[in-house]
């Protein structure tokens, strides 16, 4: 075809992925970890040696992320930790590094630590004010910036056009957490970032069935990628088979599944803020939201993830997460059934409200959804 092809046929079709041997429209699961050589010892293969090197079925998986992240290159990591872990370790002793503050706990607790131990300057920033961060980027010059938009668990919405331009203003390189976006509601690299990350464990997989991280670029000539390469590589940080198999296989409904999960979650958003029980709901497509301009520009939908505040304390919010039927009690996000979890009871020291319930909206039917919150609101 001469035209690109849109994201929802790039998922359906995994991006062209079949199985030559058996003409099977699946392609199957090749778990060898070695490949063999011809008779004078040259590769049949040239790109396949050993499968720490690579697979098919990764490379497969990495084709359909990188054609719906309109990126360069792409790689898979076995965890989304394991994903910020690879860009993290390119700093050395003396770097500065701005991450943005009130992110995915697991994020932040690792970088501290690793930062640490490598005698790398962090700084923790507000990086939804534009203000501060810029601030921070013209006095501590950091090479590297790390955002996450919208944040986990505060729906916090970072500008990121302008945190680039702050970042290079500063001969840094910004990389952003668009997990809660997914590849389908926004597109850091076209907005200037220099690397985007996805806990692909999330909504990518979509059937919270798979640990997987990813990491796209479109500068793949870049120092720093020959860095996270390498050492993705040679230290073995690889997805294996199985689980880049269960990838592609969950990413042919992607677009299908962020769409109803959106649509749900709009629904659901404006419901709760409505109602008696609530204080107040966190999520970027309610008009009243301090990041819902900023969203409306750099992403084409909401997203599935919201928090809310009811009104009480943590007796009352455990009340209301005891009595849903519906919405598992479990962490985690971006699956096909919708989840909710009360943080402060996980992570009572990260400044989590008592009162906050977050949320992550599925593909259930609406009213089922809504009916399960009227009762549990009681
Ligand atoms: C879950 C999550 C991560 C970590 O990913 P894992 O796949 O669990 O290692 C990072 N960032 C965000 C925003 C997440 O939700």
């Amino acid at each position: 075809m001469t035209r690109d092809l849109n994201p929802a046929t790039i998922a359906a079709h995994a991006a062209g992925a079949v199985d030559p041997q058996s003409a099977g429209v699946v392609p199957s699961i090749q778990p060898a970890t070695t490949f063999m050589r011809d008779e004078s010892y040259a590769l049949i293969r040239p790109d396949n040696v050993y499968s720490r090197d690579h697979s098919d079925t990764v490379r497969m998986a990495e084709t359909v992320l990188r054609e719906l992240e309109q990126a360069q290159d792409t790689l898979l990591f076995p965890a989304g930790m394991a994903a910020i872990a690879a860009v993290f370790r390119t700093l050395r002793a003396g770097d500065v590094a701005v991450i943005q503050s009130g992110i995915y706990w697991g994020t932040t607790k690792w970088v501290r630590d690793f930062c640490a131990r490598r005698d790398v300057t962090l700084h923790e920033v507000d990086a939804s004010d534009l203000t501060a961060l810029q601030t921070k980027c013209a006095e501590q010059k950091p090479a590297l910036v790390f955002i996450e938009t919208p944040s986990n668990p505060w729906l916090k919405i970072v500008d990121i056009e302008a945190a680039a331009q702050a970042t290079h203003d500063a001969g840094g390189i910004l990389v952003v957490d668009a997990t809660a976006a997914t590849p389908i509601l926004m597109k850091p690299l076209a907005l200037g970032a220099d690397i985007v990350m996805h806990s692909a464990t999330k909504a990518i997989n979509g059937h919270s069935d798979v640990l997987a991280g990813v990491l796209s670029t479109n500068t793949p000539d870049a120092k720093i990628w020959d860095i996270i390469k390498a050492d993705r590589h040679d230290a073995g940080a690889v997805l294996g088979p199985f689980e880049a198999w269960l990838l592609i296989r969950g990413m042919r409904t992607l677009p299908l599944r962020v769409e109803r999960m959106t649509q749900n979650a709009e629904t659901l958003a404006a419901f709760l803020h409505g109602h008696p029980m609530i204080d107040d709901v966190l999520y970027p497509g309610l008009p009243h939201h301090t990041g819902h301009d900023t969203a409306s520009q750099q992403m084409t939908g909401f997203g599935s993830l919201m928090s809310v505040l009811v009104k009480g304390d943590a007796s009352d919010a455990l009340r209301i997460v005891g009595k849903l039927k519906l919405f598992l009690r479990a962490t985690s996000l971006g699956g096909v059934e919708s989840l909710v979890e009360h943080r402060h009871t996980i992570e009572p020291h990260t400044g989590i409200p008592e009162n906050l319930i977050r949320v992550s909206v599925g593909i259930e039917d609406i009213d089922d959804l809504i009916a399960d919150w009227t009762e549990a609101l009681g």
